[in-house]
């Protein structure tokens, strides 16, 4: 049995011996009431309290409260299987956002006594989490499988992995595979937080290290990002997903996503995109050979992210306002996004800009970088 289905099948059998287990009910709220399986109920745990969620149809909030409570529209179910079955994972579960999938779901894995291995560029939303569980966290050098080994066969009590699948600011690719198999042979729960790399990376877009066979045990992504929709998930196996739906705070105590917006998810997750992730492909080898022409390209995985690395905190925002002269929208990021002295301009492409305007934009990056001298 995966780590994490073992820890989850004790948590929830604890739960249940103290008649604490909870469950997601389905219910649409309409109005006053609430359908729930075939019956109307008046709706008395909603948190529509001056009856403004529903009315204009295209507006409509209409879900007014906890998952738990009436908020679990009819369209989540569908969407968790589609989502679960895209990360070839047994269930998922939805939350309101990325950052709170993150949080719920590796503070309901691990807490006081336990530890939490995270990469150092690991997302602040990973940051937070490793803060708020309790659990001693040992910061892994970025991308150190080594690391991750040594660490392991010290960690006491559940030992959690947490990696990005393609780190954010830096736009390079974890070795999911040796972090997984690592993690296999301790013992340990891997987390891999894909928001970047799902949707875009692997065959049919199945995200960052999909399609290996060593796999990670709990994937969390955001369906904000390549998915252009609103929300987060987590997928794992079923009893992973049943704990999470009883602990993570992040989905107890908050209100559930509306309706339209699962729809829409939904909607989009069924969408065909593999000419997208071509086009996308396209622009990508556009950008990275601009930056090997200017002797910036760097080693390793050429993802839609990469940075130009200023270095100092005020030239990266002169190199950023250049470019935004000249019509180029590229943010400067500095500290404490990342690391002092390492503040950089992020670039990302998209599928959106055809070959002509890509490379004219690209150009201003060449020139922007020349008369900044960043090399
Ligand atoms: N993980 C990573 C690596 C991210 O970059 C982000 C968003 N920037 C998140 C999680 C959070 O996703 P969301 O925007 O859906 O909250």
């Amino acid at each position: 049995m995966r780590p994490s289905e073992a820890l989850a099948s004790r948590g929830l059998a604890s739960l249940r011996s103290q008649g604490l287990l909870r469950r997601l009910r389905e219910a649409r709220a309409d109005g006053a009431h609430a359908v729930v399986g075939r019956r109307r109920l008046l709706n008395l745990s909603s948190n529509d309290y001056l009856g403004l969620s529903s009315g204009i149809p295209r507006w409509a909030q209409a879900a007014s409260s906890s998952r738990l409570l009436s908020g679990n529209d009819p369209g989540y179910a569908p969407l968790e299987r589609a989502l679960a079955s895209h990360r070839s994972q047994r269930a998922s579960i939805v939350f309101p956002t990325g950052y709170m999938a993150n949080i719920g779901a590796i503070c309901s894995l691990a807490g006081r006594g336990d530890t939490i291995l995270s990469d150092g560029l690991n997302h602040a939303s990973v940051i937070d989490a490793c803060r708020l569980s309790g659990a001693r966290t040992v910061v892994y050098a970025h991308n150190d499988v080594g690391a991750v080994e040594r660490a392991l066969a010290r960690a006491r009590g559940t030992a959690l992995v947490v990696t990005e699948g393609v780190f954010s600011m830096d736009g390079d690719v974890a070795d999911v595979r040796a972090i997984a198999a690592a993690a296999r042979r301790h013992g340990a729960i891997g987390v891999l937080d894909d928001a970047h790399g799902d949707f875009v990376l692997g065959p049919r877009g199945g995200g960052t290290g999909s399609g290996a066979r060593a796999s990670m045990d709990v994937h969390t992504g955001s369906l904000s990002k390549a998915l252009g929709s609103l929300g987060g998930y987590a997928a794992a196996g079923g009893r992973t997903v049943e704990l999470l739906a009883n602990r993570a705070r992040t989905l107890v105590y908050t209100s559930a996503l509306p309706p339209a917006v699962v729809a829409h998810a939904r909607a989009r997750l069924a969408e065909p995109k593999a000419a997208r992730r071509r086009r996308l492909a396209r622009n990508v080898k556009m950008l990275h050979d601009c930056l090997d022409s200017m002797g910036l390209g760097r080693e390793g995985a050429r993802t839609h992210i990469a940075p130009v690395i200023a270095g100092d905190e005020r030239r990266a925002v002169r190199l950023g306002e250049r470019l935004a002269e000249r019509g180029v929208l590229a943010h400067a990021v500095r500290y404490p996004t990342v690391a002092r002295g390492a503040a950089r301009v992020r670039l990302s492409v998209t599928a959106w800009p055809g070959e002509a305007e890509l490379g004219g934009a690209l150009d201003e990056v060449r020139r922007a970088c020349r008369a900044l001298r960043v090399s």
